[in-house]
C-alpha cells in the first residue's frame, strides 16, 4: 500500500500506448511493483495511477491486482490497441467494451461453454456502464468513429483469417487484443469499476503483423486522446 489514492487507474500494455497519458501527468511520483513502472501524480485536476503491464493476460492481471492494492482507484480503464474484427472498421477507429471474453479460455472437453471462467461461471465479463457510456461520449466529442461490444482476449496475436473467424462465431466480438479481460476479471473480482477502449492497429488477419508495426504507435494517440476527454469530464 503506498499513500497516493488515485481516482481513476489507466493501463497499458505497451510504453507507446500511454505516452501520450504521461506527458499530462505533473507532480510525478514513479513506483516500480513486480517489475511493473507506476506513475501517480494529477491530471486535469483528477488524482491519476498509470502503469504498463506488459503483454498478456498474466503481466495484465499482476497489473491490475497491484494497482488495486497500492493505489485502491475507483475506476481502472484499459487503453491501447487492437485488432479488428468488423469488415467496416478502419484503423485508428476505436472499440468500446460493453463486455470482455477470454477466447482462449477453453473447458469445452468438460461440457462447459467455450470460454467460461469456471468459478465466476461466466464467459462475459460486464464494464461498468457508466465509464462504458462516458468512453461513448468523450470518443463521439473527438470525432472517432467507434463501435461497442465484446472484446475478446488471448494470449495469441491474432493474425490468421480462420481464426479470426473463429473468434467472431464464437463470442461475436468486434475486437481482439491480449489483456482486456484479464483487467476487466481482477477488477470484477475487487468490485473495481472497469472500463475497456482500444484504437483498431490491425485486421486481426495475414497482414495483420505488417499493419501492428506500421500502424500501432499512431492508433494508440486515438485512444489516448479519448482516454484524455474522459478524464477531464469524469
Ligand atoms: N513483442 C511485441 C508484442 C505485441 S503483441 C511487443 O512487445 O511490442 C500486440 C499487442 O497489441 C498486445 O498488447 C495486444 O493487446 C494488441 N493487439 C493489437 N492487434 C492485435 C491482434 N491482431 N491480436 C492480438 N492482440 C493485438
Amino acid at each position: 500500500m503506498t499513500d497516493f489514492k488515485a481516482e481513476i487507474g489507466i493501463i497499458g500494455a505497451m510504453q507507446m500506448e500511454v505516452d501520450r497519458l504521461k506527458e499530462d501527468i505533473s507532480d510525478k511520483k514513479e513506483y516500480k511493483i513486480s517489475g511493473i513502472p507506476f506513475v501517480c501524480g494529477e491530471m486535469f485536476g483528477k488524482k491519476v495511477v498509470m502503469a504498463v503491464s506488459g503483454v498478456g493476460k498474466v503481466f495484465a492481471a499482476v497489473c491490475t491486482e497491484a494497482m488495486i492494492l497500492n493505489f485502491s482507484p475507483e475506476v481502472i480503464i484499459n487503453t491501447g490497441v487492437a485488432g479488428g474484427l468488423l469488415k467496416d472498421f478502419k484503423i485508428g477507429n476505436a472499440a468500446i467494451a460493453e463486455s470482455l471474453v477470454q477466447h482462449d479460455m477453453d473447458t469445452s472437453a468438460l461440457g462447459d461453454p467455450l470460454g467460461l471462467i469456471s468459478g465466476l461461471d461466466i464467459v462475459n465479463i460486464p464494464c461498468d456502464k457508466e465509464v462504458f457510456e462516458g468512453l461513448k461520449e468523450s470518443a463521439h466529442k473527438m470525432g472517432v468513429t467507434y463501435k461497442t461490444g465484446v472484446i475478446a482476449s488471448g494470449d495469441q496475436f491474432v493474425s490468421d483469417k480462420n481464426h479470426k473467424e473463429e473468434i467472431i462465431k464464437a463470442f461475436n466480438a468486434i475486437a481482439c487484443e491480449m489483456e482486456g479481460a484479464a483487467i476487466a476479471q481482477v477488477c470484477h473480482i475487487n468490485g473495481v469499476r472497469c472500463g475497456v477502449l482500444r484504437s483498431i492497429s490491425d485486421g486481426a488477419d495475414d497482414s495483420a503483423d505488417f499493419d501492428f508495426q506500421k500502424f500501432a504507435k499512431e492508433a494508440a494517440v486515438n485512444s489516448s486522446e479519448i482516454i484524455k476527454g474522459y478524464i477531464k469530464k469524469h
